[in-house]
């Protein structure tokens, strides 16, 4: 059976140039970058050659970009670091984050007894930046803004430039998740003046075990994990240099074919727009997700007009993987954050969320194949519910 994968928000398929790029460096690099012969120091020439294309595409010293496992790891390590180290007092966040954001500001509530605020997005999942400056004007406290760039649920795109600008105003501190947009869209932080931001490579074609934090020189921040001086003693342990050239090699690739794939992905975005509305009568799209030019063009949220949560796994039955669109991690179908927070009970009760999400890989047969099977699922439970 021919696979169809759409779900590229969780993961995307290693691109073969990276793969060739890393085995390279596994079999030939195999150096310690820490040692002082000639092999270990290869190796870490690799690592800052690696660090200046991650910093030459966001417009940064290559100080300033910290090479960690994930994007979980930099989004801790930001977070923490921020309460710990620089006498946070405050985080003003919103239902929409990531689970490590989210779990991460609520750990620093709990145990350090931060005052954690959250924005109210509207049913379309926009955040009122009116509310934010409010918030950022009537207190004292030391402030962390964490707000994300792209939902990785609905696609809704924040202006960054906007709330960096807003925090730098008020003396607040301004962190990003922008796991779902690097490599997918043009990042210029020397003009968008936030103090931290978050990757991970395998978002866009690179290697699961690699990302980075972007940490503002001077800011202070401290590592999360000691013993050792590797990444300027904010991150110890030795460097994984292969995951680091492939995050290298895909953002390279990324940055190369960024113009053709954002018009590719979002023609068939719209196509799977087109095509769902006019075969599934009722159906909605999450958020700001079916907009073009408002959204991120990888992603793209579906409310089905019945509901099913059994979906994901009758999909992945005939050969389909998406994503519920619910944080499932026990595999039952529990509305996310971000669903509870923008859709109503009668939603939530009646429709079930669907998210896909693409690569310059997708192809409009891949579209075709799902609205198909999901017509042949919905015509099956019609049958069953008439038994
Ligand atoms: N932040 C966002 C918005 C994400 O979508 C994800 C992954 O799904 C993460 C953070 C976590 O990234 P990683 O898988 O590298 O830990």
């Amino acid at each position: 059976m021919n696979r169809v994968y759409l779900d590229n928000a969780a993961t995307t398929p290693l691109r073969e140039e990276v793969i060739a790029a890393m085995v390279e460096v596994m079999k030939v690099h195999y150096g310690n970058p820490s040692s002082t012969y000639s092999i270990g120091q290869e190796a870490k020439a690799i690592i800052e050659e690696n660090r200046r294309k991650v910093a030459q595409y966001l417009q940064v010293s290559p100080a300033e970009i910290i090479f960690t496992s994930c994007g979980t790891e930099a989004n801790n390590m930001i977070i923490k670091s921020c309460v710990n180290n620089l006498g946070i007092e405050r985080i003003i966040t919103s239902p929409l984050e990531h689970k490590c954001v989210a779990e991460t500001s609520f750990e620093m509530k709990h145990t350090r007894g931060v005052e954690l605020v959250y924005l109210k997005p509207n049913q379309k999942g926009d955040l009122d930046l009116n509310q934010l400056e409010s918030l950022l004007q009537n207190s004292k406290k030391k402030t962390l803004v964490t707000l994300m760039h792209a939902n990785n649920e609905i696609a809704n795109l924040l202006d960054i430039e906007k709330v960096a600008t807003l925090c730098k105003q008020y003396q607040a501190l301004y962190h990003s998740d922008t796991v779902q947009t690097v490599g997918h869209l043009p990042l210029d932080f020397s003009r968008i003046k936030l103090d931290f931001a978050s990757c991970s490579a395998h978002k866009f074609h690179g290697p699961k075990g690699a990302g980075f934090a972007f940490v503002r020189k001077f800011s202070g921040i401290k590592g999360l994990i000691v013993g050792g001086a590797q990444e300027r003693g904010l991150r110890a342990g030795t460097e994984n240099v292969s995951g680091i050239v492939g995050l290298g090699k895909a953002l390279e690739l990324a940055v190369e074919h960024m113009q053709e794939n954002t018009h590719y992905m979002e023609d068939i975005k719209a196509y799977a727009v087109e095509q769902l509305s006019q075969k599934l009568p009722g159906v909605i799209f999450n958020g700001r997700s079916a907009e073009r030019g408002n959204s991120l063009y990888t992603l793209l949220s579906v409310l089905l007009p019945f509901k099913n949560p059994l979906i994901g796994f009758q999909l992945d039955m005939r050969g389909i993987a998406v994503s519920q669109g619910s944080a499932c991690s026990s595999g039952a179908a529990k509305p996310s954050m971000v669903m509870l927070s923008i859709l109503t009970d009668d939603q939530l009760e009646n429709t079930t969320p669907l998210r896909l999400s693409f690569s310059h890989m997708t192809t409009k047969q891949d579209i075709d194949r799902l609205v198909e099977t999901l017509l042949e699922i919905k015509e099956m439970d019609i049958e069953k519910m008439n038994v």
